[in-house]
């Protein structure tokens, strides 16, 4: 195996880890080591799977509301569901 020579290794590709690196590449030769078989598998991956208005502060929940008429143009684009009901205990 060849030898590979970074800067900085980032443990974990959530959007943490992910975040890291996107910031230092353009000075850094960065490797994200993620332990599952993808990024975001996670709390980050749990977290864009829920689409919650009523969640966080005032502007959280502006911005999220902001995201809805996306949500549904995509849905008209796609001629497909990408949000459905479910479960949620806050
Ligand atoms: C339902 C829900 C809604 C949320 N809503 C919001 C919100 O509106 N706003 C907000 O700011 N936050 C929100 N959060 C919180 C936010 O999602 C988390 O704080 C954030 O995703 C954490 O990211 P992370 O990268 O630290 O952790 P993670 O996403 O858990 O990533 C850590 C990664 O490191 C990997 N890893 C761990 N140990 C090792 C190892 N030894 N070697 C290799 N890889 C390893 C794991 O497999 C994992 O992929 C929400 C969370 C949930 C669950």
């Amino acid at each position: 195996m060849d030898k590979l020579s970074v800067d900085v290794l980032v443990i974990g590709g959530g959007i943490a880890g992910a975040s890291v690196a996107a910031n230092l590449t353009s000075k850094t030769k960065v490797v994200v080591v993620e332990a599952e078989e993808h990024p975001g598998f996670h709390s980050t991956g749990r977290s864009v799977a829920v689409y919650a208005p009523m969640y966080g502060s005032k502007v959280i929940r502006d911005i999220t509301a902001m995201s809805s008429p996306l949500f549904k143009k995509a849905e008209d684009e796609l001629s497909q569901a990408i949000l459905s009901q479910r479960g949620f205990l806050l």
